[in-house]
Order: C-alpha cells, then sequence, then structure tokens
C-alpha cells in the first residue's frame, strides 16, 4: 500500500513542477476517476506508452527508453513533499542525503524500465530539446554503462533535420569528421565493410591532423590491432548468452552468504552492482564495533583500557544528527555503555594475546579469490590461534554449538586462518554482547571438508550463473524490493 503511495507520488512529482498538497489530491482524485481496460490495451501488435513506475511486472519484445538526458532521466533533485515516516521505515536512521536516495531511487528506476526488454533495448536522447539553447548531456545512467564503448550497445546517430541547429560542427574537420562518420555507419549497416575501413582510417587522419600532427603519425600496426581470440565471437554466434559473471569475481562471506539465501538478491547486489539503500545510516552496532576495534588496538600495543576510555573512543563514531530526540539518544548511548561494559569485564578475564584486528585473509579457492576480514585473532598462553567475532545484537534462538559448525563466516574464517599460519585455527568464537553470551566453534577436518564442498557448490552455480529469486523472509530486509518480481508474489500470495 505504501508502495503504491509512493509509485503515485514520484509519477506526480514528475509531471509537475510546482508539487503541492491541494495539488496532489486532485491528482489522486482524477486517477481514481479513470477506469483503463488494461487488457483491451495489450494487444500484440500495438505500442504501449507507461511511465517506467507502471512498466513494472510487464514485458515486451521491444522497449524504446525515452529521454535519456540529464534533467529528464534521472529528474532533477527536488526536496520531497512527500516523506515516510522514520517508524516505518525498518528502523534505519537515514542521514541527511536525500539527494543521494533520490538518485539511488532514480536508478532503480531506469533498471525497471530496461529489464522490460525480452529482445531489444533502445534509449533515446536528443542533443536539443524543443527551442532551448543549451545541449543536453546523455544520461549519467547511459554513462555509468559506459554505452559509448560498451560492445552490448551500439550507437546510432542520426543526422540533424536541416532546419535544426548542430553547433557542434563548427569547423571544416569537424564537418568532414561527421561526412566521414555518417558514410562508415552506412557503409557497415549494407555491410560494404572494407568501404567502413576507409572511412574509419580517413577519421583516424583527420583526428591526427586536427591535434597537430602529421600524417606520418598514422600506425597501420597499432591501428589494426585487434585481439585473435574467436572464441567470444563463436559463443555469441552459438546462441549462447554472454556471462555476465567476470572469471575474475572475487567472494566474500557476505556475497556467498547472500547468494546462499537469495541467489537473485545476489546477482542484484553484487554482479549488476546496483546501489542498494543508502548504507551511511548510523548504527549503534557499528559505534560499538569501532570502539572496541580501536580499544583492541591500544591494549595491543600495551596500554591500559578502562570503561572511561571506551567513552572517550565512542563519540568519535556517534551521531547525534541521527537522532530526532534527546531521549531516544540517550538511550542508545545507554545500550551502547552497556555493551562496553560487557565487553571489558570479558577482556579482563581473557588470558590470551590479541595478534591481529580487523585483520585482511585473501587466498584462492578452486582458482577462486576470495577475501575477508577477521574481527580479531587471538594466541592462546600455548600458542594455538583462535578468533573471535564481535556481536552486538541479540543471539539468534536457532544458533547453538551444533550449528555453528556450518556457519558460513566462521568457517570462512578458519580457512583464512589456515592460508595465514598454516592451520585451521583451534576455536573460532561468537561473541554476543547484548546477550553476554559466547559460542565457540571447535573446527575439525570433516567439518572443514563439508564446508568446503559447500563453497565449491555455491561457486560453480554463480559461475554457471544460476540466479533464480529465493523469496522469504530475506524479502523484508531485500533493498532490491522494487526491482523483483518474486518479492511481489510473495508478499501478495
Ligand atoms: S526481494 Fe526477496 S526474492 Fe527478491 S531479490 Fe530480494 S530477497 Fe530475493
Amino acid at each position: 500500500m505504501l508502495n503504491k503511495l509512493q509509485e503515485i507520488t514520484s509519477d506526480y512529482e514528475a509531471i509537475t513542477k510546482e508539487p503541492t498538497l491541494p495539488d496532489f489530491l486532485d491528482f489522486i482524485t482524477l486517477l481514481s476517476g479513470v477506469t483503463l481496460d488494461v487488457s483491451a490495451k495489450e494487444e500484440e501488435n500495438a505500442v504501449q506508452i507507461l511511465t517506467a513506475h507502471r512498466s513494472k511486472g510487464k514485458e515486451f519484445p521491444v522497449v524504446f527508453v525515452v529521454d535519456m538526458v540529464a534533467k529528464k532521466f534521472p529528474l532533477d533533485y527536488r526536496k520531497k513533499k512527500f516523506q515516510v515516516p522514520n517508524d516505518l521505515s525498518r528502523g534505519l536512521k537515514t542521514t541527511d542525503d536525500e539527494k543521494s536516495l533520490f538518485l539511488q531511487e532514480e536508478r532503480r528506476l531506469c533498471y525497471v524500465a530496461m529489464t522490460r526488454a525480452e529482445e531489444r533495448l533502445y534509449f533515446t536522447l536528443a542533443r536539443w530539446y524543443g527551442e532551448l539553447k543549451t545541449e543536453k548531456k546523455p544520461s549519467k545512467f547511459l554513462q555509468e554503462l559506459d554505452f559509448e564503448h560498451n560492445p552490448l550497445i551500439n550507437v546510432i546517430e542520426f543526422a540533424a533535420t536541416s532546419d535544426s541547429k548542430n553547433p557542434e560542427i563548427s569547423t571544416t574537420a569537424e564537418g568532414f569528421q561527421w561526412q566521414l562518420q555518417e558514410q562508415a555507419r552506412n557503409a557497415i549497416s549494407q555491410m560494404q565493410l572494407h568501404i567502413a575501413v576507409q572511412r574509419l582510417v580517413e577519421l583516424e587522419k583527420v583526428r591526427l591532423l586536427t591535434e597537430g600532427k602529421s600524417l606520418s603519425a598514422f600506425d597501420p600496426a597499432t591501428f589494426f590491432l585487434y585481439s585473435t581470440d574467436d572464441s567470444k565471437l563463436a559463443h555469441l554466434l552459438a546462441g549462447e548468452k554472454e556471462k555476465i559473471v567476470p572469471d575474475s569475481l572475487r567472494f566474500y562471506s557476505s556475497s556467498l552468504s547472500t547468494y546462499e539465501s537469495c541467489p537473485l538478491k545476489f546477482k542484484f547486489q553484487y554482479i549488476l552492482l546496483i546501489p542498494g539503500l543508502q548504507k551511511s545510516f548510523f548504527s549503534l552496532g557499528t559505534a560499538v564495533h569501532s570502539t572496541i576495534e580501536e580499544l583492541s588496538r591500544l591494549q595491543g600495543s600495551g596500554e591500559e583500557i578502562n570503561l572511561d576510555i571506551a567513552l572517550k573512543i565512542l563519540p568519535q563514531f556517534w551521531q547525534p544528527r541521527a537522532y530526532e530526540s534527546r531521549k531516544k539518544e540517550d538511550e542508545d548511548l545507554a545500550k551502547a555503555r552497556r555493551l562496553l561494559e560487557t565487553y571489558l569485564a570479558w577482556q579482563m578475564e581473557n588470558k590470551n594475546t590479541i595478534v591481529g584486528i580487523e585483520k585482511e585473509f585473501k587466498f584462492n579457492f578452486e582458482e577462486h579469490p576470495v577475501k575477508g576480514y577477521i574481527d580479531r585473532l587471538e594466541q592462546t598462553p600455548d600458542g594455538a590461534i583462535c578468533v573471535v567475532d564481535f556481536k552486538t545484537g541479540r543471539k539468534p534462538s536457532d544458533l547453538t554449538k551444533k550449528s555453528i559448525r556450518e556457519d558460513f563466516q566462521m568457517n570462512l574464517y578458519c580457512l583464512g586462518v589456515r592460508e595465514m599460519f598454516g592451520k585451521i585455527p583451534v576455536k573460532a568464537s561468537l561473541f554476543y554482547l547484548k546477550d553476554n553470551k559466547l559460542v565457540d566453534y571447535i573446527p575439525d577436518t570433516e567439518s572443514i571438508n563439508a564446508f568446503n564442498d559447500r563453497m565449491s557448490t555455491l561457486i560453480k552455480s554463480i559461475h554457471a550463473e544460476q540466479f533464480t529469486a529465493c523469496p522469504g523472509q530475506t524479502c523484508r530486509y531485500c533493498d532490491y524490493g522494487s526491482l523483483c518480481e518474486a518479492q511481489e508474489k510473495d508478499l501478495e500470495g
């Protein structure tokens, strides 16, 4: 319901310059009075004109996303008149960077529009709109796709009509270049490739001349440098889809866990690199985590630590601006203080020596790069290595000594330690500060072998590009709900 309201307000914002509440209410009234027989419109051989919002959930053989220029898509940011109350925003307190949130929303909308195409997708843009004198720049979304060099995108330019202005062609050389480009394009479209190559060589020579170089600077060996690897071409001609997962993809504990919970979410986040919701929201947990890290550093360099010192460090990571009221901030500060007290009491009794904080590890797993960071590495008095990971939330009720043997993060840390020290740690523990509970994992050959098999299967599935949605509880905390039709079905079902 809230999503629908947000959708309608976005549509409204897109079509009005001066949004006001009375005007918005008129807009809703107008919408409610319009009944469209959608089924009658969806004929096979017809063109449908839809906003990007309304195209969600539909697919068409050919899609045109129009006006892909700056200030049109994405629209210019305007402070929203409509706000989602904080109580409904799942406890996330965003900072005041509404502008960046707006841009992320526009980017997702663009993704929705693009992914409606089943066979062919066209973006259209013009350099000049109407009587406006300023030349429009291509949309930043097109630039992010590197549209001019992206091998998946074919750029087609149409000459301006005779009454259109084309101030770009202001010199003879530019006019000549324009003509050569047109001739090369036409030659390619008629498969007269030898003519196209001649025009391209001439274009390159004109370019050299305009840069003040002589024609002898033209080097055919460099110009005609091309790859002799035809395997990609052979795959494409055989009708195989181009791979979207790079062979060099690096894996992290978080990315592999995401794949396990929902392969489609993994694709959105780690393959298509679609930004999630603003991640700069303040988190009490992160502030406490960073304070513990700092305390560990002090202790590692032989300095004394206590609550006074901890409370002096905490403000470095605290963001008072994230709080609407002093009362709420004081409540959270009290919680943070309790977590730090728990940590300090535990640390007082800890006989181990800290040997690594936020320790980076890297290794190749079946030739695939893996990377991670371990909260803390410790050495026991008899020289064995163990791992501690601090959690500021509550211990999940289903986490037991038995189930921790399957914990992705802990097992990956064990492999990281093996890489660094030549053997797995004697113990890997999760410390839940809120509950003051430590859950230990004692890794052994059996658990590590089982984990190796699991990781191998996951990585193979990722490289086989199996990205089937797995809707469920994860959807509630997924940033990609607006792009995901599986989530809608799940919530509606
Ligand atoms: S909304 Fe649910 S099904 Fe869709 S990508 Fe996110 S987690 Fe997966």
